[in-house]
């Protein structure tokens, strides 16, 4: 088998130019071609000789664009092409401040989540840091943020997506900074408390969707096996160890989890002041506010809540809220303390959220 190159640091790619008898240099001429989505051909820099050998035995781009939706907002939707064939897709959205692209972690997604179209036909694959990384190189516009938010769950491959965020960081290679990176996680716990000791201090966005484990299982199968309050307690060392506010994802689907009653029920186990575990506690709870990272006083934990209206797939009967009723959530939570924003959608005009446009093409 060929050896993915994109996937590999610079310390990785010195070590094999060494191990194939070119000198240590040529690593730093390579990762900066690796990284702009070049092949062999294209490496002008590099001996004739040696980008023979390397595209003998090794690969360099590993996705391409299969097809391209642009949007009337500036944005785009891809569908991308793996070596063996395999279709993800991914989104780039144009903000003011520059453009974010969405990116796919595996193909397909064995989670199972009730309303999201990328678990529809369950797990594929896991992608390699090299297909990750790919997905951006591939692109002919600058990326300025990246968000892991595509099909898949990112701590279901654990290792390829952090040893991505370390490729990725790489200064002769993509150099972005960690703080232009978000990484959403259905909750897996285990893997936010390990996430927490890698040192990467991205921002943690998880998709929570339900402010209570009976809610929640209705949903999201994972609720099965890591429980709300295992969780926020993670979260909470995430961002004790990070310093980073954590990014809590909530779509708003009709009848199900949008009362005001729910946003209550968030409110308070965001504000983390349960009545149960601190007897001593003021029966009205003083619940953060959003701005600041000054804990003295409450036990909450500095966060924001993203409102996403859900995107309804057809295969499945579960419905968006109305503007009315998610304009009243947002409301009901910021009434009580919780910093919350509505998710504005980008690139809407080419086709739904999260595996949609995959499946469409397939
Ligand atoms: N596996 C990761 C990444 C998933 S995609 C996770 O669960 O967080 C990013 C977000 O989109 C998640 O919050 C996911 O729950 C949400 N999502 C999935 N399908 C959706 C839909 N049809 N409408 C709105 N949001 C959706």
């Amino acid at each position: 088998m060929k050896t993915e190159l994109p996937g590999l640091t610079l310390a990785e790619l010195t070590d094999l130019m060494k191990r194939m008898g070119f000198p240590a240099f040529r690593a730093k001429q390579l990762i900066k071609y690796l990284h702009e989505g070049a092949d062999f051909a294209d490496m002008p820099l590099l001996p004739k000789e040696m980008r023979g050998r390397l595209a003998e035995e090794c690969e360099a781009n590993t996705v391409t664009i299969h097809k391209e939706f642009p949007s009337a907002d500036g944005g785009a939707k891809y569908l991308y092409a793996l070596r063996d064939g395999s279709i993800i897709e991914g989104v780039r959205m144009r903000y003011s401040y520059g453009d974010t692209l969405c990116l796919s972690t595996q193909v397909g997604c064995r989670m199972g989540c009730a309303f999201c179209a990328s678990t529809l036909d369950g797990l594929a694959r896991n992608l390699t840091a090299g297909e990750m990384a790919g997905q951006i190189a591939c692109q002919k516009q600058p990326v300025g943020n990246v968000v892991l938010m595509g099909s898949g769950e990112p701590f279901d491959n654990y290792d390829e997506v952090v040893r991505f965020l370390r490729v990725i960081h790489e200064p002769l290679g993509l150099n972005i900074s960690m703080r232009r990176v978000s990484l959403s996680t259905c909750g897996l716990v285990p893997q936010m408390l390990r996430f927490a000791e890698e040192g990467l201090n991205v921002t943690l966005a998880v998709s929570l969707h339900a402010p209570n484990d009976d809610l929640r299982k209705t949903i999201m199968p994972i609720a099965e096996v890591y429980g709300v309050a295992d969780i926020i307690r993670a979260s909470r060392v995430y961002f004790n160890k990070s310093g980073r506010r954590i990014i809590f994802e909530y779509a708003l689907i009709k009848d199900v989890n949008d009362s005001d009653a729910c946003a209550a029920e968030l409110a308070i186990l965001l504000h983390g002041n349960h009545p149960a575990k601190s007897p001593g506690s003021p029966t009205k709870p003083q619940f953060w506010r959003g701005g600041s990272t000054d804990l003295s006083g409450t036990p909450g934990m500095p966060c924001h809540v993203n409102l996403i209206p859900l995107n309804g797939i057809p295969e499945r009967s579960l419905a968006g809220s109305s503007k009315n009723r998610v304009r009243a959530f947002e409301s009901k939570l910021t009434e009580l303390g919780i910093s919350a924003t509505v998710r504005r959608s980008l690139a809407d005009d080419v086709a739904g959220a999260c595996g949609q446009l995959r499946r469409a093409n397939l």
